[in-house]
C-alpha cells in the first residue's frame, strides 16, 4: 500500500514507561475519537508516576526522518507535538513543519513533569518560541510554562494571564490556550487567545481529584478535532470535555 488515506495525526514526542503521560496517553487519546496515529519519537524517558529516573534525547536527523517518513506513509491531517528535548530536537522539528505549512500543528510546550524534573534543557526554551511557536496553529502552555516563555513570574490573574499571553502572541504563535487547571480557585478556566478575536473562556468546575497526562490528553484531543475538519474553538471545546470526562471516571 503506497499511502494510507485515513486520517491520521502525526504524534512527536517523548515515551514515558508508566503510560501516565506522552505517548501512550496520546495514542490513547486519538484513538478514543476514532482516528489512526503515527509517530516520531523524541526522547524515551523512564518514569513512575512519582519520578523520571532517566530520559535518552534521539538525534535531530532521526526525529525529523521517522516525521517524514509517517508523512509518507499516511494521510497526516494534523500534527502533536509535546516533548522536544534539546534545542536541536527543536529545530529538527521546525524544519519538517516548513515543508508542510497546510497540516495544522498543536505544540503543548511541556518544560517539566508533574515530579519536578525538567524534560526540556534551559537553552532550548528560547529556540522552542523563536523558531517553532510561529509554525504552530495552537500552543497550549499552562501559566508556568507562560510565564517561562515570556521570562515572566507566574500571572497572579486573569489580566496578568492576558497579558502574558499576548507577548507570547507575538513570538508569532497563530493561536494560544493559556491553560489555568494549576491555579486556584472552584473553576478551572483555560482563556483561547488569537491576535484577530475577542479572548475566549472555557470554564469547568474543579475537580478535587486529579491524573497525569491530562495536557498530552487535551493537546491530542484538539489535534484529533482539527484532524476532523472541525474549527479551532469547536476543537477546544471537545477537548476540553474530553478531558474533564477522563478526569471523572480515571477511566483511561
Ligand atoms: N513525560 C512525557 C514523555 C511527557 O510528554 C509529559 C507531558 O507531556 C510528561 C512526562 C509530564 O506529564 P505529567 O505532568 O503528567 O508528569
Amino acid at each position: 500500500m503506497a499511502l494510507n488515506r485515513n486520517p491520521h495525526v502525526l504524534v512527536v514526542g517523548g515515551s514515558d514507561s508508566s503510560g501516565g503521560a506522552g505517548i501512550a496517553r496520546d495514542i490513547e487519546t486519538i484513538s478514543s475519537i476514532g482516528l489512526r496515529t503515527c509517530v516520531a519519537v523524541t526522547a524515551v524517558t523512564v518514569q513512575t508516576h512519582q519520578s523520571v529516573a532517566a530520559i535518552h534525547h534521539m538525534q535531530p536527523s532521526l526525529v525529523a526522518d521517522q516525521m517524514r517518513a509517517a508523512l509518507r506513509a499516511n494521510n497526516v491531517a494534523a500534527i502533536k507535538i509535546a516533548m522536544l528535548p534539546t534545542g536541536r530536537v527543536i529545530l529538527a522539528v521546525a524544519a519538517v513543519l516548513s515543508e508542510n505549512p497546510r497540516i495544522p500543528a498543536v505544540l503543548d510546550p511541556v518544560l517539566v513533569s508533574s515530579s519536578g524534573k525538567p524534560l526540556v534543557e534551559p537553552n532550548a526554551i528560547e529556540v522552542m518560541k523563536r523558531d517553532l511557536t510561529p509554525l504552530c496553529r495552537l500552543v497550549t502552555p499552562n501559566l508556568m510554562e507562560l510565564a517561562v516563555l515570556t521570562g515572566s513570574d507566574l500571572a497572579v490573574d486573569d489580566e496578568d494571564t492576558l497579558r502574558q499571553g499576548r507577548r507570547l502572541l507575538a513570538a508569532g504563535p497563530r493561536a494560544l490556550l493559556l491553560k489555568g487547571g494549576h491555579a486556584g480557585g472552584a473553576r478551572s478556566t483555560d482563556i483561547l487567545l488569537s491576535p484577530d478575536l475577542e479572548p475566549v473562556r472555557f470554564d469547568m468546575p474543579r475537580l478535587a481529584r486529579s491524573m497525569r497526562g491530562t495536557g498530552c490528553m487535551l493537546a491530542s484531543a484538539i489535534a484529533a478535532h482539527l484532524a476532523n475538519g472541525k474549527s479551532l474553538e469547536a476543537s477546544v471545546r471537545k477537548g476540553k470535555v474530553l478531558v474533564f470526562e477522563n478526569i471523572s471516571t480515571n477511566l483511561m
